[in-house]
């Protein structure tokens, strides 16, 4: 790396916080995904301003930046090339304001997204979305990707609980997009940002929309001898006008993987549970909850239970939220794709997601937001064994086009980044791509904050690069092709 460069940004961030060495800058090269690849350097600003003058250091080199929050995210947005530094917002991690009777939050970027509902809790409020991943994941990763969670079904994704935005745009300059209102006049440039991967600019603080924590809940667990019954069950229970807090569903193979993990008496020989949050005011609360274990009756559960208590109804959640983490007990490496299709689809889409684990001759377990219509399926592949994982990325593209004909999308929250970029034209037209692209010039002309994400490069649709640059692995990057996923 070029050493006036590197005293810049030393001098703008201090030694401590400007990480350059092979050692220091490993752990960057890699997100939740399957993509890697190190970058030039790692600089960790601890201020909007500090933010600022890196973004200027670097277009005054004419040098590529990425943003990162925690590293979670499962499509490769917070990889960057060898040509390119990571921007972290690790240390931009403070919770500014919890006004409570405007029911808001200031915070910066880089606080996980638990922390948020903590400090809000006393106030007897929450913050709503919830990815699985709620323990590490940050606000500005969430904002950048419009995370969803396994309470978004009632209450909507990351998009409908930003209200404003402080970012450090492409050129260096300050700006607010949206504020502490509902609705801002003009444009809803938070709007544009929120879910832009990076691609616009870097959040430096948020105003998020806090919510009352629900009265009461109850948790029920929806046990099925077939998937086509469990998810005939999530149409009937969103058909019948009841909108749980969560619906999530898990067939057999994740079942095993996640009980193996937490222990959570979940009965391992049901071909599919569902789990399913009712909550609201106590009044009244009872009568829906007997409504949604009469569906899944209905429907042929062969049992339904109900958590007793909070503990009981905490483990459940957990493995539900450990799910992905758990296929480590079954299976050295996973591939997480990651689809929607309307709900009504859930049961040929299923077969089309065991079809291709046939074709493909790999296992693939499914947890997922079944009341959105959000798939998770897990690839599960051994890299270790010849062409695994070139036919685990070609089942996961198989999915992905199954979704597209099914009247679906090929992302409902982890993005397109570097993981699904090829497979864009499968969803857009050139006209619809062109016309994001000229959004994006306008926040980002020279394509120097977080280069090379969503926009397609012409491979097809599933034959990934592998590293952020050109899809050959560079020569630092090669040192790590023996690392697990
Ligand atoms: C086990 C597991 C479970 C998950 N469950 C869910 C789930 O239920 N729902 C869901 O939606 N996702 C889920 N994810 C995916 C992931 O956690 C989310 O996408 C999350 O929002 C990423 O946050 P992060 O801080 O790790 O971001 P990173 O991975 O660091 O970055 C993600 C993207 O955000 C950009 N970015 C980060 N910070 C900023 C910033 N300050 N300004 C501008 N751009 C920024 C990066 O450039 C990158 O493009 C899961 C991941 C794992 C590993």
């Amino acid at each position: 790396m070029d050493v006036r460069f590197a005293a810049a940004l030393e001098a703008i961030v201090g030694r401590r916080h400007a990480l350059t060495t092979p050692q220091e800058i490993r752990a960057y090269a890699y997100d939740g995904g399957v993509d890697r690849s190190l970058p030039l350097a790692v600089v960790l600003p601890g201020s909007t301003e500090e933010v600022a003058a890196v973004v200027r250091a670097c277009c005054e080199r004419d040098m590529r930046f990425v943003p990162r929050g925690a590293g979670t995210g499962l499509s490769g947005g917070a990889i960057a090339a060898g040509d390119a530094i990571v921007i972290s917002t690790a240390r931009l991690c403070r919770i500014l304001e919890i006004d409570a009777p405007n029911r808001i939050a200031l915070v910066e970027p880089g606080v996980v997204n638990a922390d948020v509902s903590a400090a809000a809790h006393p106030h007897g409020l929450r913050y709503v979305p919830d990815p699985s991943s709620m323990a590490a994941c940050t606000i500005g990763g969430n904002i950048a990707e419009n995370s969803g969670g396994l309470h978004c079904l009632a209450y909507g994704v990351t998009s409908a609980h930003v209200l404003g935005i402080r970012i450090v745009t492409p050129d260096g300059d300050i700006e607010w997009l949206g504020g502490k209102t509902v609705d801002t006049p003009g444009y809803d440039l938070a709007g544009v940002f929120i879910g832009s991967e990076g691609t616009l600019g870097i959040a430096t603080q948020a105003v998020l929309a806090l919510s009352p924590i629900p009265e009461t809940v109850q948790t029920l667990l929806g046990i099925f001898d077939s998937t086509d019954a469990a998810t005939a069950a999530v149409s009937a229970i969103i058909g019948r006008g009841i909108v749980p807090g969560a619906l999530e569903m898990m067939d057999a193979l994740a079942t095993s993987a996640v009980e193996a993990d937490v222990g959570a008496g979940l009965p391992t020989d049901a071909a599919a549970l569902l789990l399913i949050d009712i909550e609201g005011l106590r009044d009244g609360l009872e009568g829906t909850v007997d409504a949604v274990a009469s569906i899944c009756r209905e429907r042929g559960a062969r049992e339904v239970r109900i958590a007793q208590d909070g503990p009981q109804r905490d483990l459940l959640w957990k493995g539900r939220k450990s799910a992905f983490g758990a296929m480590g007990r079954i299976s050295p490496d996973y591939y997480v794709q990651d689809g929607v299709i309307p709900r009504s689809q859930l049961p040929a889409m299923l077969r089309d997601v065991a079809a291709a684990g046939t074709k493909h001759g790999l296992r693939i377990a499914n947890v997922f937001h079944a009341g959105d219509g959000n798939l998770h399926p897990l690839i599960l592949f051994d890299k270790q064994k010849e062409g695994e994982f070139d036919r685990a990325l070609a089942a996961g593209a198989d999915i992905l086009q199954a979704c597209v004909a099914r009247g679906g999308s090929i992302s409902g929250e982890h993005g397109i980044g570097l993981e699904k970029r090829d497979c864009m034209p499968l969803q857009f037209t050139p006209e619809d791509l062109s016309f994001m692209d000229r959004l994006k010039s306008a926040f980002n002309p020279d394509d120097r904050c977080n280069p090379g994400k969503i926009f397609p490069t012409g491979r097809r649709c599933g034959e990934s690069a592998r590293t952020a640059k050109s899809g050959t692995l560079d020569e630092r990057t090669a040192a790590l092709a023996g690392e697990p996923f």
